[in-house]
C-alpha cells in the first residue's frame, strides 16, 4: 500500500508540473506533508494512550533484560513473540514459571511494552488485584460485562497467579476469565509454581484441571529456573568490590 501511495504521489506531482499548475503543486505538496505528519502524530498518541492504560511496571524493557541470565530462554523466540501476530491473533497464551527474582515479571512487562510499540493493546495486572475487581463485579451482577470489557486488550498479563488466596478462589471469577478468553484473547501468566500448587487457586479439582487444560492448549511455556537475579547481582557487587575494574566486569561462563 505504501509503494502505491508513493507512485500516486509522484504521478500527481508530475501531472501538476506538466499542467504548469505550480501554485497547486506547492499547496498539494504541503498538504501531503501535513497529512503524513498527522499520521505520525496520531500513531504516537495511540502509543502513549495504550502505554498509559497498560499499567506496566516502569523501566522493564527487552533492552534492559539480560538474556545471559536465563540461558534456557531463546532471545530470538522472545523477539518473535514481541511481534504479536502469530499468537495474539489466535488467542494463544504464554506461561512463565520460576522461583522469585528470576525475571518473570520483568520479561512479561518487557514483552508487553514491545507489543504496545507494535500497536497491540495490553493490560498488566497483579492477579489478586484483578480477581478482587472481578469479585466486586460478580457481587454487583456485572461479571460478564467486566470480563467482556477486558476483551479490548489483546494481551492480559496476570502477574503472580499463584498468589490468589483461598477466599478469592472460592468465587471462581478467575476460571470464568480464563474460559471467556480461551482461543480468543491471549493471557500471559507468571507464577512461582507450575500447576502443582494450583489446587489452591480454584474452588475444586475439576475446575483446576479444566483451567489448566484451557491455558496450556495453545501455549508457550517459559521456565525461568534460575537463581534470583536480585540476589545474584547483589552477590556479584560484593565480590567485585576491591577487584580491579577490568576483572570485575568479566562474566563467568557457568
Ligand atoms: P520475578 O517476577 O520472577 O519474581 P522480577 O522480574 O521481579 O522476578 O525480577 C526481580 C528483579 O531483578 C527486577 O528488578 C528485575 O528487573 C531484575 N531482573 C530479573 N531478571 C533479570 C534479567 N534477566 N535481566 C535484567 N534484570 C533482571
Ligand atoms: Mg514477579
Amino acid at each position: 500500500m505504501k509503494t502505491n501511495d508513493k507512485i500516486d504521489a509522484a504521478r500527481i506531482d508530475l501531472l501538476l508540473g506538466e499542467l504548469r499548475l505550480s501554485g497547486v503543486r506547492l499547496i498539494w505538496a504541503t498538504l501531503a506533508a501535513l497529512a503524513e505528519q498527522e499520521m505520525v502524530e496520531r500513531s504516537r498518541r495511540r502509543f502513549e494512550r495504550n502505554l498509559a492504560e497498560a499499567r506496566l511496571p516502569p523501566g522493564k524493557t527487552l533492552d534492559t533484560f539480560d538474556f545471559d541470565a536465563v540461558p534456557m530462554i531463546s532471545k530470538a523466540q522472545v523477539k518473535a513473540l514481541a511481534g504479536g501476530d502469530a499468537w495474539l491473533e489466535n488467542g494463544a497464551n504464554l506461561l512463565c514459571f520460576g522461583p522469585p527474582g528470576g525475571g518473570k515479571s520483568h520479561l512479561a512487562a518487557a514483552l508487553g511494552f514491545a507489543l504496545i510499540e507494535n500497536g497491540w493493546r495490553v493490560l498488566f495486572a497483579r492477579t489478586t488485584d484483578l480477581v478482587q475487581k472481578l469479585q466486586i463485579a460478580r457481587r454487583d451482577l456485572v461479571l460478564e460485562a467486566a470480563i467482556a470489557k477486558l476483551d479490548k486488550y489483546h494481551l492480559l498479563i496476570l502477574d503472580d497467579l499463584a498468589y490468589v488466596s483461598k477466599d478469592q478462589a472460592e468465587t471462581s471469577v478467575l476460571f470464568e476469565l480464563i474460559s471467556a478468553r480461551y482461543e480468543r484473547r491471549s493471557l500471559l501468566i507468571t507464577a512461582n509454581q507450575p500447576f502443582g500448587e494450583w489446587g489452591r487457586i480454584f474452588p475444586d479439582q475439576a475446575m483446576t484441571l479444566a483451567a489448566i487444560d484451557r491455558l496450556v492448549h495453545h501455549a508457550t511455556i517459559f521456565e525461568l529456573n534460575v537463581d534470583s537475579y536480585r540476589r545474584k547481582t547483589a552477590v556479584e557487587k560484593t565480590r567485585s568490590a576491591g577487584r580491579p575494574p577490568a576483572r570485575a566486569t568479566i562474566k563467568s561462563s557457568s
